[in-house]
C-alpha cells in the first residue's frame, strides 16, 4: 500500500513537472472557459491537495489547495468525469492507470457534454504519455510497444530495434540489426530522410516525415517516423525514431470522424442556439436549441434549410431574414418569434471560419438568449418609472417628462392638475392600509379614464395625484378636465363591502414650453390645490393673478415674521379676563403683536395665516410663550395676594410638535411659574386634527396641573362631545356667537345649549368679544362666569396691566 502510495506521488510529481504551463494543458483550460464560460484549472493531485498547473486565467501559482469533492471521487472511484456542486471535473491518468490529475471547471453539469470533458482530459493524458522513458525500463517499454523504434548510428547503420519491426516489416528485429537504413529506405525518400536526420541533429524536436520501407515480402510499406537525436547521451548513442504504419485514408476518415463527433457533442450541449452553413450559404448545422427556437422540427435536415429560414424582428416588429456581414463579424440584438417559446430576445453573433490558406468556408452564427436578462431589465425599468400601487408613472417619470417638455423646440400649452384626495386619511386610519390601497386603485383607474393618451397621470405618493395634460387648448378646457375628474372621484366607492365616499380637492395651472422653470408649473397646481382646500375642498382651483398674488402676500408675511423672529420684534399684548359678578381681573390671555421696522405694531391677521402650517408657527409660539411665563411671573409679583392666571395660545403646528412637553416644561421652569397659573388654550382643530400625539400631550399637560381651554367655540366642528371627551377646563365661546345673543337667532340657540352642557360638565364659560353692556347683559343672562372684550379693557402692553392691577389693589 505504501509502495503503491510512494509510486502514486512520484508519478504526480512526474506528472506536475510535466504538466506546469504546458501549452497543451493551458490550452485545455483556456477553451474549456471559453466553451462553459467558468473557469477552468488543470490540476495534478496527491492523496489530500491539489496542485493547479494550469488555468484558463493564467493567473494560478503552485500552492495547493484542497481537492473539490469532484477531484476526490475523481481519485478514488472509476468515473472518467463527475460533476459535483457545480464543479465538473475529468480525470486522468498515469501510466498505471491511477487518477493522478483533473481538468475542472466551475461550472453546472451539461455545460458541455462529458464526452468533451473526457476528451479533453485525454489530450492531457496524451502529454503525460510522452513522458521521459525511465532508464531502467527503458528497454523493456521500447519492446512492448506498438510503434517500431529504431535507434540509428549517424552513418545510417541500425544500431537497436525493437520487435514492433515485426509486425511493421515482417523481419526480425536481430535481422534488421544486422542492416544499414538505407537498405530498408526507398530510393526516393532518401533525400527526404537524410533532411529530416540534420534537422533532428540540430536539435528540433518536433519533425515527422512519411518515408517507404522495404517489407520481408519486398514491399515498400507507408512509414510515419518521428525522432529525437540521442547521440550525445552514451545509454543510447544514436538518433531515436519511432515508426508507424501510415495509412493515411483510414487515418485521415478516423480523425475527421473524431473532430466531428467531438464538435457535434460540443454543439449540441451548448445553451446557445447554434447554426452554421458551409461556404455556399447551405445550413449544415443547427443545433437543438436552435430548432426550438426558430420552430424546426427533428424531421427537418438541416440540409434543407437557408439562413433565410431563421427569421429575426426587426424595431418596429417586421419579419427580417437574418442576414450576415459578409466580410467578418455580425453582433446586432434581435427578437426571435418562437412558436414554443414566444418573443424571445438573442445576442446573435456570427463568425466567418476560413481554412489555414485563408479561405472562407462557412460561418457559425450562435444566438444567445437574453429574453430574462431584458425582461429582468425592463422590469428594473418599470418599477423605477412606475407606482408599485397603481401602476402609474411615478414621480421620476413626471420630473423626466418635463424636463422633456421644457426643452420642446415647438410652443406647446402645458397644463398640470394637482390632485389631492379629501378626508382619505380617515379612510385609512378607520379601515386600514389595505382598504385606502383598494380605494387609490379606483381613483387612479377613475382618473385614467377621464384623460388622453398623450396626457401623463401620475401617483405622486399617498393620495396625491398629477396629471400633465400636453398641447392642451386653454385653461378653460384643463378646468373642465379637472371638473370631470373631480365629478367621478366623488362617485361612491364600494370597497370590501363598504362603502365610502371621498372627494378631492384639484389645483390648475397652465404654461407655455419651452419654459425656463419646469418646477413652476407643479408649484403653481399645488399652490392651487392648496387654495381649493382651503376654500372648503371638493373643488377645483385654478392658479391665477389673485392666487398669486395671495401667495406673494403670504410670502412677504413669511419674510416679515422671520426677521421680527430673529431681530427681537415679537411683542406681547395682554388682555383681561374679567369675572361677569365682580368685575375683578382674574387672568389674561396673552395675544402676539410684531414690530415692524419701522415701528408700527401688527396683530395676527397681519402675519398669522402665512405661518400656520409651517415651522414659523412653532418658533413664534415658542417665543410667545417664553414672554408669556415672564409676564405671568412679573403680574403675580405685582399682586401676590391674588393669583390670577395667563392665557396662552397654542397653535396645532405647536401642539403635535413632537418636543412640546419639553418646551413647555423648561419654559416656565425658567420663569419660575407653576403649571397652576397658565392656562393653554387651543382649538378644537388642534386638538383633534392633529391625532394621537396631541390628545396624549393634553393629558398630560392636565396632569401636571395645566388649565386647558378650548379657543372658539362654536366656529369649525363644535361637537359637544368634544366637551366631554377632552380633558378641558374652560370652553371659550366665540365673538361672532356673543354679538347675536340679543335676537333670536341661531347662535343664541347653540350658546344656550354649550352652556347647559358646560354647566352639566362642570366647565367654565368665557365670552369673548364683549364689546357693550348689552353684550355684557346677555352673557350674564346665560349664566357665563367670565368675560373678555374691549367693554372692559382691549389687548395692552404689559405695563399697562401692571398698572391697572396696581390700581385695583391700591383700591382694595
Ligand atoms: P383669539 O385667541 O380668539 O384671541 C382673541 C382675539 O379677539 C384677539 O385678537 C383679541 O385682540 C380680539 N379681541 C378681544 N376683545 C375683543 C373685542 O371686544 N372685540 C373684537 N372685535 N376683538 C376682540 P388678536 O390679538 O388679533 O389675535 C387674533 C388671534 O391670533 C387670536 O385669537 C389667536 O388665535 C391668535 N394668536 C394671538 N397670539 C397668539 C400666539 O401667541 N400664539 C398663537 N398660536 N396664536 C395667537
Ligand atoms: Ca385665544
Ligand atoms: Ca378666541
Amino acid at each position: 500500500m505504501t509502495q503503491a502510495m510512494d509510486s502514486r506521488s512520484a508519478s504526480t510529481r512526474a506528472a506536475r513537472t510535466r504538466l506546469t504551463r504546458h501549452p497543451v494543458a493551458l490550452e485545455a483550460a483556456r477553451v474549456v472557459e471559453s466553451i462553459v464560460g467558468a473557469r477552468c484549472d488543470v490540476v495534478v493531485f496527491d492523496s489530500e491537495r491539489a496542485f493547479v498547473v494550469a488555468s484558463s486565467d493564467s493567473t494560478f501559482t503552485l500552492k495547493p489547495r484542497r481537492l473539490t469533492a469532484a477531484e476526490r471521487e475523481l481519485q478514488h472511484g472509476d468515473a472518467e468525469v463527475t460533476h459535483q456542486n457545480g464543479i465538473v471535473a475529468a480525470r486522468f491518468d498515469d501510466a498505471d492507470g491511477n487518477a493522478i490529475g483533473a481538468l475542472t471547471a466551475w461550472a453546472a453539469e451539461g455545460a458541455m457534454p462529458d464526452a468533451a470533458w473526457a476528451g479533453f482530459a485525454r489530450q492531457i493524458m496524451a502529454v503525460l504519455a510522452e513522458s521521459t522513458i525511465d532508464d531502467d525500463v527503458f528497454r523493456t517499454t521500447l519492446n512492448g510497444m506498438r510503434d517500431a523504434v529504431f535507434v540509428i548510428e549517424p552513418d545510417m547503420s541500425i544500431r537497436w530495434c525493437n520487435d514492433a519491426v515485426g509486425s511493421l516489416l515482417g523481419r526480425t528485429a536481430n535481422e534488421v540489426m544486422r542492416m544499414s537504413a538505407f537498405d530498408l529506405l526507398h530510393p526516393d525518400d532518401v533525400a527526404l530522410a537524410a533532411d529530416a536526420i540534420s534537422r533532428a541533429q540540430q536539435g528540433l524536436e518536433q519533425w515527422r516525415v512519411r518515408i517507404h520501407l522495404l517489407s520481408s515480402t519486398d514491399e515498400w510499406v507507408p512509414v510515419e517516423v518521428t525522432g529525437l537525436d540521442h547521440s550525445g547521451d552514451d545509454r543510447i548513442g544514436g538518433l531515436v525514431l519511432s515508426l508507424r504504419y501510415a495509412n493515411y485514408a483510414r487515418e485521415l476518415e478516423t480523425t475527421v470522424d473524431r473532430v466531428e463527433r467531438m464538435s457535434r457533442a460540443i454543439v449540441s450541449g451548448l445553451r446557445d442556439a447554434i447554426v452554421a452553413t458551409d461556404e455556399f450559404g447551405a445550413v449544415t448545422v443547427v443545433n437543438d436549441v436552435a430548432r426550438t427556437m426558430f420552430g424546426i422540427g427533428p424531421d427537418v435536415t438541416a440540409s434543407s434549410l437557408t439562413l433565410e429560414d431563421f427569421e429575426l424582428l426587426d424595431h418596429e416588429g417586421r419579419r427580417q431574414p437574418l442576414e450576415l456581414d459578409p466580410q467578418g463579424h455580425t453582433r446586432i440584438e434581435a427578437c426571435v418569434i418562437s412558436p414554443e417559446r414566444g418573443l424571445r430576445y438573442a445576442r446573435v453573433a456570427s463568425q466567418r471560419v476560413e481554412d489555414e490558406s485563408g479561405r472562407f468556408v462557412g460561418t457559425v452564427v450562435a444566438f444567445h438568449d437574453v429574453t430574462g436578462e431584458r425582461r429582468a431589465q425592463e422590469e428594473l425599468k418599470q418599477q423605477a418609472l412606475h407606482d408599485q400601487l397603481t401602476g402609474l408613472a411615478n414621480r421620476r417619470q413626471l420630473n423626466a417628462r418635463l424636463e422633456e417638455i421644457a426643452h420642446l423646440s415647438e410652443p406647446v400649452d402645458v397644463a398640470a392638475l394637482f390632485i389631492d384626495l379629501d378626508g382619505f386619511k380617515l379612510v385609512n386610519d378607520n379601515h386600514g392600509h389595505r382598504v385606502g390601497d383598494e380605494l387609490i386603485g379606483v381613483a387612479a383607474d377613475r382618473l385614467a379614464e377621464q384623460l388622453r393618451g398623450a396626457d401623463l397621470l401620475v401617483r405622486q405618493g399617498g393620495d396625491e395625484f398629477v396629471a400633465l395634460l400636453v398641447d392642451i387648448a386653454s385653461i378653460d378646457t384643463a378646468v373642465t378636465i379637472a371638473e370631470r375628474c373631480l365629478e367621478e372621484l366623488a362617485k361612491p366607492y364600494f370597497i370590501r363591502k363598504n362603502r365610502f365616499d371621498v372627494s378631492a380637492s384639484i389645483g390648475v395651472a397652465i404654461t407655455q414650453s419651452p419654459m425656463a422653470d419646469s418646477g413652476a408649473l407643479l408649484q403653481q397646481a399645488d399652490i392651487a390645490m392648496y387654495a381649493a382646500k382651503a376654500g372648503g375642498r371638493n373643488r377645483v382651483q385654478r392658479f391665477d393673478a389673485a392666487l398669486a398674488e395671495a401667495v406673494s402676500l403670504e410670502s412677504r408675511q413669511r419674510r416679515l415674521l422671520r426677521a421680527a423672529l430673529d431681530d427681537d420684534r415679537l411683542v406681547m399684548h395682554f388682555q383681561p379676563l374679567v369675572d361677569s359678578a365682580s368685575g375683578e381681573i382674574i387672568g389674561h390671555e396673552a395675544l402676539a403683536r410684531v414690530q415692524t421696522e419701522q415701528g408700527r405694531l401688527l396683530t395676527p391677521d397681519g402675519f398669522m395665516d402665512a405661518i400656520a402650517n409651517g415651522s414659523l408657527m412653532w418658533e413664534l409660539d415658542c417665543q410667545a410663550f417664553a414672554r408669556s411665563c415672564h409676564a405671568a411671573a412679573l403680574l403675580n409679583r405685582c399682586s401676590p395676594s391674588e393669583l390670577r392666571y395667563m392665557a396662552c395660545n397654542f397653535s396645532t403646528v405647536s401642539l403635535s410638535h413632537p418636543d412640546v412637553l419639553t418646551m413647555i416644561d423648561a419654559t416656565i421652569e425658567a420663569a419660575g411659574v407653576a403649571p397652576q397659573q397658565i392656562c393653554i388654550e387651543m382649538t378644537e382643530s388642534a386638538a383633534f386634527e392633529s391625532g394621537a400625539h396631541a390628545v396624549n400631550v393634553l393629558s398630560q399637560l392636565a396632569e401636571r396641573g395645566f388649565t386647558l381651554a378650548l379657543d372658539d367655540f362654536g366656529t369649525g366642528y363644535s361637537s359637544l362631545s368634544h366637551l366631554r371627551d377632552l380633558p378641558i377646563q374652560i370652553v371659550k365661546v366665540d365673538r361672532s356667537f356673543v354679538t347675536k345673543l340679543g335676537e333670536k337667532t341661531a347662535e343664541r340657540a347653540i350658546t344656550e345649549a354649550i352652556a347647559t352642557v358646560a354647566r352639566e360638565l362642570d366647565l367654565n364659560l368665557i365670552a369673548e368679544g364683549v364689546e357693550t353692556q348689552e353684550h355684557l347683559d346677555h352673557v350674564r343672562e346665560l349664566g357665563v362666569e367670565t368675560v373678555q372684550g374691549w367693554y372692559y379693557a382691549p389687548a395692552r402692553p404689559l405695563t399697562d396691566c401692571a398698572e391697572a392691577l396696581g390700581a385695583v389693589s391700591a383700591s382694595d
